[in-house]
């Protein structure tokens, strides 16, 4: 029989975790059931303890899996394959968790640099309603556009007093 090492607490936490500290065989999660760290393929089987081996289990889903049902190989397979679709799936919501904060980062970066023309016009920026209301106009029209309304509007409008600012800025829409 191959010897068993003893997971960390480190990586018992990191397979918890992943699995959202839910048993992945019967749903139920912590504090609930008391949870088990498995082994995919059995450490008998030759297992390791490599993460992608381990898989959350409660004590009762671990226990009362006989060996008779760790050797089958259909079984394994199974297991590991929706171990595989759960950290697609996770790997996933990541990317995507990424790209949403690139998205948010670039518009954020175009009312910047649409402030950045207009302060240096007229020495005003925006105010937090006015970076929302700049959002929206993006959103809606590109930047581009909003970028050139600025312009345009800042020409026509902005006369180097106060009151002519409000008016400009109303005219980029
Ligand atoms: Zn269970």
């Amino acid at each position: 029989m191959a010897k068993r090492k003893t997971l960390s607490k480190k990586i018992r936490f990191e397979v918890f975790k992943r699995d959202s500290f839910t048993c992945q065989y019967c749903g139920r999660s912590a504090p609930d059931v008391i949870l088990e760290v498995d082994h995919i393929n059995p450490v008998a089987n030759g297992g390791d303890n490599d993460i992608m081996n381990l898989i959350t289990s409660c004590r009762d889903c671990n226990r009362g899996k006989g060996k008779t049902e760790l050797s089958d190989s259909e079984t394994i397979k199974k297991k590991k394959e929706q171990l595989d679709e759960l950290n697609e799936r996770r790997n996933q919501l990541e990317m995507m968790l990424e790209w949403e904060q690139g998205l948010h980062n670039f518009v954020e970066d175009q009312i910047d640099a649409i402030e950045q023309f207009l302060q240096s016009t007229c020495g005003q920026g925006f105010s937090e309603y006015g970076r929302k209301w700049c959002k929206g106009l993006i959103n809606k029209f590109g930047f581009e556009e909003v970028y050139e309304s600025s312009k345009i509007s800042m020409d026509r409008y902005y006369d180097g007093d106060e009151g002519s600012t409000t008016k400009a800025f109303n005219y980029i829409e």
